[in-house]
């Protein structure tokens, strides 16, 4: 704990030489080639969308704690795309050439949209086979009713017939309401995609 507290000292005093940052618009995109393979570090700020973000199957870094030095030099070191409202640390990884996604909007629905608009991803896929952990990013696998007997409510199990589990934490999840919140949401974000899909088609023809 202590090292972190000197990092994050440090770190203050890195950004503090080159504030004060620019006024740097909502979104702004730097260093970023965009993949479908992408992996995300999300800061202590964006927390519920990285649990979207790994519900939806992407492999998200996230720390409530984790420090603006941290962030920036995990996404250098395992190739992450670093997401955050922080406008000093998004400089800070624009100025090194670091892929950083700027992100102020003020629902996780506008954000996915503008994130996934930024990335060129242009579909939403919702399969919970692929999805990961949203409490800690680990793999999830399918489990029987048997294995889960005495763990979760006799009532949930009665209700469901598929069932999820982390293999890393052991967390299990079933489609219940929560699920169904996240469908309209992805439902949500399509017709967001495909707005944002025709209006760059029409900038495109008017443009040209
Ligand atoms: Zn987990």
């Amino acid at each position: 704990m202590e090292k972190s507290r000197k990092q994050k000292s440090s770190h203050k005093k890195k950004l503090g030489a080159i504030s004060p940052a620019p006024n740097i618009g909502v979104g702004v995109v730097s260093g970023f080639k965009a993949s479908q393979s992408v992996k995300f570090v999300v800061d202590g700020m964006l927390g519920s969308l990285a649990r979207k973000l790994r519900i939806l199957g992407f492999d998200v870094i996230y720390s409530r704690d984790a420090d603006d030095q941290y962030l920036h030099d995990l996404s250098v070191k395992e190739k992450r795309v670093l997401l955050t409202s922080d406008r000093a640390l998004h400089y800070y990884a624009s100025k090194r050439g670091t892929s950083s996604i700027f992100i102020l909007e003020d629902s996780d629905e506008k954000r996915l949209a503008y994130l996934f608009t930024a990335l060129g991803l242009k579909e939403v896929d919702l399969d919970p086979e692929e999805s990961r952990c949203a409490k800690c990013n680990g793999e999830i696998e399918t489990c029987s009713k048997k294995e889960l007997i005495g763990i979760i409510p006799s009532s949930v199990l009665q209700r469901h017939n598929k069932f999820y589990r982390c293999t890393s934490c052991g967390k299990t999840y079933w489609k219940g309401s929560h699920w169904r919140r996240i469908i309209l949401l992805t439902r949500r974000l399509k017709v967001r995609l495909k707005k944002a899909g025709r209006a760059n088609r029409n900038e495109k023809a008017e443009a040209t």
